[in-house]
């Protein structure tokens, strides 16, 4: 009895780990001894069209996942960096991208918006495309996109729709982006915090409201307003035009807080959007198209 209580133990110990020697071979995947990749299932799992995912990866940085792209916008993970990479907490794991098909757009060259770093991902990840607002240094990858001002570029079933300023000196872009059955903006740094709204701004919001006819999601940078409070014209006047259903804010890496207080202020000025206000890295939203307002 004792004997075969011991052989009945070995022989568990011997299956265990022989099933975790083995198992990475069966399952098909084979993921990084302690990474958690808490929401694969979500990244390699079925999504519609008019349906995205969207992570917050800190200040101006987002990832949407939608039905056949992965797109992620201004990635420049500044402050402390876990020891453990994931979009969970807000930050790209190219082991987690492997399936994705990522395109990677950067509006401009502020450290707050590009860094670098992100060209790593080029050898990391099988199917990569940067679009970029202009052309970054010395930089030749043939999966380099530039994007002209207002010019319209076709990729991969994509449209892409810039417009441009150089409100601080150096040439910046705003993304207009369909796909996958949705219409996103991602602003950039393109604001306007004046009493007067700059010509050129109000230019370019009315050129996207023109081409667009209704947006799905925006993400808007939050200046705040020279003349008080968290809202300027800019953000009012962008809101009305492009008439986004969901509005993400962004810009305050850090200040998260400030995102639910610009939301209720902008409400109360008429700003007819529902928003989406992240409190810190990582923070996910499922979106429908045909969701309400
Ligand atoms: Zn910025």
């Amino acid at each position: 009895m004792i004997f075969c209580k011991k052989t009945v133990i070995v022989l568990v110990i011997v299956l265990v780990v022989l099933f975790l020697l083995f198992s990475p071979l069966f399952s098909g995947e084979a993921y990084p001894a302690g990474n958690k990749y808490i929401n694969n299932s979500l990244l390699n799992g079925n999504i519609r069209e008019g349906e995205a995912y969207v992570w917050y990866l800190g200040h101006s940085g987002w990832a949407v996942k939608t039905k056949n792209h992965f797109l992620i916008f201004d990635y420049s993970p500044m402050g402390s960096i876990p020891a453990e990479l994931s979009i969970s907490n807000g930050h790209i794991e190219p082991f987690e991208m492997k399936y994705q098909n990522v395109f990677i757009f950067v509006s401009h060259a502020h450290g707050d918006h590009y860094d670098p770093e992100i060209w790593k991902l080029e050898k990391s990840i099988d199917s990569v495309t940067f679009i970029f607002g202009w052309q970054p240094e010395k930089n030749k990858s043939h999966n380099l996109h530039i994007t002209e001002p207002r010019t319209k570029k076709y990729m991969d079933g994509m449209e892409i729709l810039t417009i441009y300023h150089e409100f601080d000196g150096i040439p910046e872009v705003a993304y207009l982006v369909k796909v996958d059955g949705l219409v996103i903006f991602h602003a950039g740094d393109h604001g306007s915090t004046g009493e007067i709204l700059n010509p050129l701004f109000k230019d370019n919001i009315d050129f996207l409201s023109k081409n667009s006819n209704g947006i799905d999601m925006a993400f808007i940078s939050q200046f705040g307003s020279k003349g008080g409070g968290e809202v300027n014209k800019g953000d009012l006047y962008t809101i009305e035009q492009l008439k986004p259903k969901v509005t993400f804010p962004m810009h305050r890496g850090g200040g998260e807080r400030v995102y639910k207080k610009f939301a209720q202020e902008a409400a109360d000025k008429g700003a007819k959007t529902r928003f989406f206000c992240v409190e810190r890295k990582g923070d996910r939203f499922f979106y429908q198209n045909n969701m309400k307002k």
